[in-house]
């Protein structure tokens, strides 16, 4: 059997067909496509506005520039997600802290949350802005954090970069209800794919008018924020701003729509494959993801905590058995402030307990919408001879 990978994209011949007619059409990125895809994504959130660029980290980045973060200003965040929901803090010149996990959900924790935000308004140092993280495709507790920012003011940027076809107290994430900005990855192993790519979404029309020109070197094609260099000589484009490239091209664009025609279909499947998992792994020794009753995961990743004190192997030991069978198991997340970058900044072990215990018994399994039954099969009897042999 060939190597069954923790997470992949599911590529259709009419994906393929898509691309293929970008490269025979006259615009391979700044066409027509791209905006199409952006009024297909927003409309499937039921939001105003959205601003595809190349990638969530890039997204992540131009969300925080558009909430003016900046030197001086703190952003909060989870420890466990991908490093990018971090660094976007970093790359403003702005300072980045932690708030731990809920145990249960692996998201951030309301109950630290709102703890974490009297300390800090007692010693003046509040966030600008707070990022949660929807870990896995399952929300976070949205309405609890949109009520704390009322009380504190500050912004959110939804990190929803597992979390596309997701959906929260019945409204699907995008629809930045309880949000500035919501951020979606299209990376290969994400719900959808553009190759590499990202989007930004928000109600807000100056918000969404201020990423479009920070995707585009910060320049504006609105003659009415131009400045005349002399009474006639005003020309079609004026750079008013410092910002990027991060354009997604229309190819990425086009297979994203395409894309989009099965995302409902590849969250339904990625469901059947997590209640089958809930099923075969009932009788070992790992706790399997429980799900909040407000949400519906888009199940981005299968998580499973190993019972170690149940089981004659370490963490470690489970991890190398998985891949010397084939089964590229994976690890989401290392705490980000254990990583050397930010253990350089200061942030010590201990600092978020129930982050350490679970980076300490977690293991990802292949979670993915082709994943076939036999392969699901493989990895139960896998895991099952490691764990009670
Ligand atoms: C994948 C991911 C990102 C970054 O996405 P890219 O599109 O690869 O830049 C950011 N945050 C989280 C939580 C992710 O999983």
């Amino acid at each position: 059997m060939n190597n069954i990978p923790y997470g992949r994209q599911d590529i259709s011949e009419s994906d393929i067909d898509s691309v293929v007619n970008i490269l025979r059409s006259d615009y391979l990125t700044q066409g027509p496509v791209l905006p199409a895809f952006e009024k297909i994504v927003a409309d499937y959130c039921g939001v105003n506005h959205s601003v595809a660029v190349n990638s969530a980290t890039s997204a992540l980045h131009i969300a925080c520039l558009a909430l003016d973060v900046g030197k001086g200003d703190i952003v909060w965040t989870t420890p466990i997600t991908f490093v990018a929901s971090a660094n976007c803090a970093l790359y403003c010149g702005a300072d980045i802290d932690f708030v731990d996990i809920d145990p249960q959900t692996y998201n951030i924790s309301l109950e630290s949350l709102t703890e974490k935000l009297a300390l800090a308004e007692k010693v003046g140092k509040l966030p600008k802005v707070i990022i949660p993280v929807h870990f896995s495709g399952q929300s976070c507790d949205m309405n609890g954090i949109k009520l704390l920012s009322e009380k504190y003011g500050f912004k959110i940027i939804e990190d929803a970069s597992h979390a596309i076809g997701g959906r929260y107290k019945n409204k699907l994430i995008g629809s930045c209800f309880y949000s500035d900005i919501t951020i979606f990855s299209f990376h290969p192993v994400k719900i959808i794919t553009t190759g590499e790519g990202g989007m930004a979404l928000t109600k807000d029309s100056q918000l969404a008018k201020k990423m479009r020109q920070l995707r585009n070197h910060g320049i504006t094609n609105d003659i009415k924020e131009m400045q005349p260099y002399s009474e006639n000589e005003i020309w079609n484009y004026q750079q008013i701003d410092l910002g990027f490239n991060y354009r997604m091209t229309d190819i990425q664009a086009a297979l994203g729509i395409s894309q989009m025609n099965r995302i409902d279909d590849f969250v339904k499947s990625r469901h059947e494959i997590a209640v089958r998992y809930d099923k075969l792994l009932s009788n070992l020794p790992v706790t399997t993801p429980w799900q909040h009753s407000d949400c519906y995961s888009a199940f981005h990743l299968y998580v499973i905590r190993l019972k170690l004190d149940l089981i004659n192997k370490t963490q470690r030991q489970v991890y190398d058995g998985l891949r010397a069978d084939g089964i590229l198991a994976n690890l989401h997340y290392i705490p980000v402030y254990l990583q050397p970058y930010y253990r350089k900044k200061g942030f010590i072990v201990g600092y978020c307990p129930n982050s350490e215990k679970y980076f300490s018994d977690v293991i990802t399994i292949p979670m993915h919408p082709s994943l076939a039954i036999l392969q699901q099969d493989f990895v139960i009897k896998s895991l099952r001879t490691i764990l009670v042999s």
